[in-house]
């Protein structure tokens, strides 16, 4: 028996699941997946989980957990501050549905709402940055920076391999930036600039701004110094500052990286949250990570979408500028809309507000002999107490404030939008001191001052009532379609339930709002939240540690190689290299590879989709002692449990390889195989596909990396600690996106081993449904044993293709009439569509999409047979939006009611998409991204 949560969680019921069993032909869940499983990989156990608990009891046992975190007030500084996260932006973003269970926008014609606050989120950071093009959210502020450095050493004239990284940058930044360039070859060299010059030659120039002390400098004369020898430069600079100070545009910067989390985003004890990355102009080719642009539709109306795609690892793959895939989008999202309710007036006060506080606690700590540096600040000062750092900040501690202990003489604090009096008159009694109770004004010096007008344009200056967010909110919600409104049957994303009782954690103040660097004793409740999940997650895969750090799947997979190469070198088999890549991978593998220093070997695939076990005896015999690693996904990427994995395991093994099995598609495992022990060393998971974690439209996600015990030494290091030999820090802080952790716990503990299991089964039987339904209409591509697929089907369009012109395009854009999102479009294999119902859609959701892909399929027979022209049929034309279906002339030759109401489309509930179909193309070579004026609207 399982549990009243997992009959909650997976759609179809025990009637519902007989009649797929009988239109697949098995009959049972166990017997068909003894027939699609290969018994080489199968295993037999039940997995070690606690027994399920419900919903309430759940959360009752997550509270006490929490409960052992305590919430002081942070004055720690380092990236991490304390926010307001205005009500109508918590409750109508960040728990709205519409916008946490969206999938990324690359269907854009169902993504207009993301993307215009996306584009929001650009024109707030290139704006406030003055630099000229922002992207869409990095996934925090240390990689945020390392993508800089290497994207300075894409763009800069200089052969030097030597990066210079200012002391006074934040020191998570400096671990991960470390951690990223040693695989590089790059050189970090980290120098204190005040006192000591610049070497001779660099690439490239990281300076904080402010500094993590809080020092504000005029950075001007090393910008000038680093252009001199051809580097480029990124300031790193804190938002909220930029709103009084003088932007790195203004002084010469070509790269500004930092976060956007004091901007209405929960500290979380680390993540998610949006990391900004801005570029000067004649960079934006360069720039990594998604970029959202303004195009236009079929009508010529304004539209947005995702732009310059062939930047990215899914097309570019080893040449890609990043393997970031997976971001912050909710987080962004929450980030500029912080900007658009507040706007700019709201944004001057809040940091003239948070100046003002640090003002007058340094002034209280002067005057009560406290030695303060004498340099400009924003935030955050630096006290140098000889000997009592640790006193200080434990009596701080004591009275409910955390300070930063720089070293044993000095302790840096912070102020922000929360500080209030009372807190200072904690901090100054920490000290010893009296205080000043007098009121003080801003010290910035004219010379550091912004004097140009921010947030200009009038997104920033139309939604100040909450009545004006509420509807603003509600309007770009409504434009988009996300799993509120029905099936996404993504195949690799994996785009299942995502519980309300998972989500309501998230918001507890003692997940929300915990400083990663807080001291332990606060912090229990999380850690033992975080090793009962990663002791979970062991269990399921079959490996023996495994960490939480990586903030995305191809983090994951990042930390996963480097474990491998660590390994080898501490092995003294430095040299091996090479990293074997089958052609149907996901394109962050071969641009992770490429990251750690790898160098990527393609191997075929066979006619069946499978890895070509030929071509990979060849390429381990070309490449034998240089063999690093080999790269798989499994189940494969095309759908298919693949009978050939032990043999690849023991072939690469016996030439001194290891294994990374890519696990994005472990739904199709979870219960029935564990990579650790079928062979693989290395595994990243993504939680935000088969553990529950939303897909926020784009990001947040966590992807662990699981390994077997010879790699557990090489794990991530803790970016906040000292560095440990052989274990680059990954992100910024040690556990990632902590914040989000509450999701997958809450899912494994209320599904327990029996109800896993079922999902799994569920969804290879669902898969296996839609195959079969489908089969006669659509070929399906790869199928394994039996002919039966595992927890996705690959159906190919080329034939049709080729016959009646009508493309995979078409087919996903004409869905959208149908009130559904596409599959994945042209992933592994060009021209097909991927499906992946997941265990969570019931039969009749599921029927309802076969039924649609039919009705699709007689309406190309259509096109096919000359009834309807090639250039003007409802596929050509689709998706058709309500203006075009209420325009006073109908030209086309099928009836109104068959573009907008085709067969058994619900017409009270008809989604319609705001714009028509979407030119890319136009949009990346009129490239705009940022807001437009409100004038380019008018037609
Ligand atoms: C989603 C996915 C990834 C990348 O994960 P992100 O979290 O988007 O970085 C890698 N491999 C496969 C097979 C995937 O489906």
């Amino acid at each position: 028996m399982t549990t009243e949560f997992a009959d909650r969680h997976i759609g179809p019921g025990r009637d519902d699941e007989r009649r797929m069993l009988a239109t697949v032909g098995h009959a049972s869940i166990d017997e068909l997946m003894d027939a699609a499983i290969p018994e080489v990989i199968r295993w037999h156990g039940r997995l070690d989980l606690p027994e399920p608990t419900g919903e309430h009891e759940t959360l009752t046992e997550l509270r006490a957990l929490a409960a052992r975190n305590s919430v002081a007030v942070s004055m720690i500084g380092l990236g991490y501050h304390g926010t307001y996260t205005p009500a109508v932006i918590r409750r109508n973003v960040l728990e709205n549905p519409a916008w946490y269970t969206a999938y990324t926008p690359y269907q854009p014609e169902i993504s207009q709402g993301r993307l215009e606050a996306l584009l929001n989120f650009q024109t707030m950071v290139s704006d406030l940055t003055g630099l000229a093009t922002a992207n869409a959210s990095m996934l925090d502020e240390g990689t945020a920076a390392a993508e800089a450095m290497t994207l300075a050493r894409r763009a800069s004239k200089s052969s030097s391999p030597v990066y210079v990284v200012d002391a006074d940058a934040l020191p998570q930044t400096i671990a991960v930036i470390t951690g990223r360039a040693e695989p590089l070859g790059i050189e970090v060299r980290v120098l204190d600039l005040t006192v000591q010059a610049l070497p001779a030659e660099f690439f490239g120039l990281h300076l904080q701004y402010p500094g993590a002390s809080g020092a504000v400098r005029d950075h001007t004369a090393l910008v000038a110094a680093a252009h001199e020898v051809g580097a480029l430069v990124t300031v790193a600079a804190d938002l909220l500052a930029l709103t009084l100070l003088r932007p790195p545009g203004r002084i010469g910067a070509d790269i500004a990286a930092g976060t956007t989390q004091r901007f209405g985003v929960p500290m979380g004890f680390g993540g998610p949250h949006a990391g900004y990355l801005a570029v000067r102009a004649g960079l934006e080719r360069m720039l990594p990570g998604r970029l959202v642009g303004v195009s236009r539709d079929s009508a010529g109306d304004p539209a947005y979408r995702l732009a310059l795609q062939t930047r990215e690892q899914h097309i570019r793959r080893e040449k890609a500028t990043s393997n970031i895939c997976t971001a912050q989008v909710l987080l962004a999202v929450m980030a500029g809309m912080y900007a658009v309710y507040h706007g700019p007036d709201g944004l001057r006060a809040i940091a003239t507000r948070t100046h003002e506080r640090a003002v007058r606690l340094a002034a209280g700590l002067r005057a009560g002999g406290v030695d303060i540096a004498d340099v400009p600040f924003f935030d955050t000062v630096t006290a140098t107490v000889p000997g009592r750092a640790a006193q200080v900040v434990a009596d701080a501690a004591a009275r409910g404030v955390n300070l930063r202990l720089v070293d044993d003489d000095r302790v840096g604090m912070s102020c922000d939008e929360t500080t209030t009096p009372g807190h200072l008159a904690a901090v100054w009694a920490a000290f010893g001191v009296d205080g000043v109770d007098d009121t003080v004004t801003a010290m910035l010096s004219d010379g550091l001052r912004r004097t140009d007008d921010i947030l200009t344009h009038p997104v920033f200056r139309s939604h100040h009532c909450e009545t004006a967010m509420l509807r603003y909110l509600r309007r770009l919600a409504d434009f988009d379609y996300a799993l509120d409104r029905g099936m996404i049957p993504l195949g690799s994303c994996t785009m299942k339930l995502n519980a309300t009782t998972e989500m309501e954690p998230v918001s507890w103040a003692e997940f929300a709002h915990i400083h990663p660097f807080a001291p332990a004793g606060q912090t229990v409740g999380y850690r033992e939240m975080i090793g009962q999940l990663e002791g979970w997650l062991a269990e399921v895969t079959g490996y023996d540690a495994v960490s939480v750090q990586p903030n995305a799947g191809s983090q994951g997979e990042l930390a996963g190689l480097l474990a491998i190469r660590a390994y080898h070198r501490d092995r003294g088999e430095g040299h091996r290299d090479v990293c074997l890549i089958p052609s149907s991978a996901h394109g962050t593998n071969a641009a992770s590879a490429v990251m750690a220093g790898m160098r990527v070997v393609v191997v075929g695939c066979d006619d069946d989709g499978n890895v070509d076990l030929v071509d990979l005896d060849a390429e381990i015999d070309r490449h034998r002692d240089a063999l690093a690693a080999i790269m798989v996904t499994y189940p494969s990427t095309h759908g298919v449990y693949e009978t050939g994995i032990a043999s690849l395991c023991a072939k690469v093994h016996d030439a001194g390889g290891q294994v990374y099995v890519d696990g994005a598609n472990l739904n199709a495992l979870v219960g029935f195989a564990k990579p650790g022990r079928f062979g693989a060393d290395v595994s990243h998971l993504n939680l935000h596909k088969t553990f529950c974690i939303p897909h926020g439209g784009g990001g947040p996600g966590v992807g662990p990396v699981a390994v077997r015990a010879h790699l557990a030494p090489f794990l991530p290091g803790d970016p906040g600690g000292a560095p440990v030999d052989g274990r680059a820090a990954i992100s910024a802080a040690r556990y990632g996106s902590a914040g989000i952790l509450p999701i997958p716990w809450v899912y494994l503990r209320m599904m327990g081993a029996d109800g896993l299991a079922r999902a799994t089964g569920v969804a290879v039987l669902a898969a296996n449904y839609v195959a079969a339904r489908l089969r006669e209409h659509f070929p399906v591509l790869y199928a394994g044993n039996k002919g039966l697929v595992a927890h996705e089907c690959i159906l190919d369009l080329r034939p049709v293709t080729k016959a009646t012109g009508v493309s995979v395009d078409d087919v996903a854009k004409r869905l959208i009439d149908y009130g559904f999102h596409a599959p994945t479009m042209s992933f592994p294999v060009a021209g097909t569509l991927m499906v992946e119902p997941t265990e969570s859609e019931d039969l009749a959701e599921l029927d309802r999409f076969c039924d649609a892909m039919i009705a699709i399929r007689a309406e190309i027979d259509e096109v096919a047979a000359g009834r309807w022209p090639a250039g003007d049929n409802p596929l050509a034309n689709a998706p058709h939006t309500a203006a075009m279906m209420a325009g006073d002339e109908w030209p086309h030759p099928y009836p109104r009611s068959v573009a907008g109401y085709p067969g058994g489309v619900d017409r009270a509930g008809k989604y319609w998409p705001p714009v028509r179909r979407v030119d890319g193309g136009y949009g990346d070579r009129n490239l705009v991204c940022s807001c437009p004026s409100p004038q380019a609207y008018e037609s």
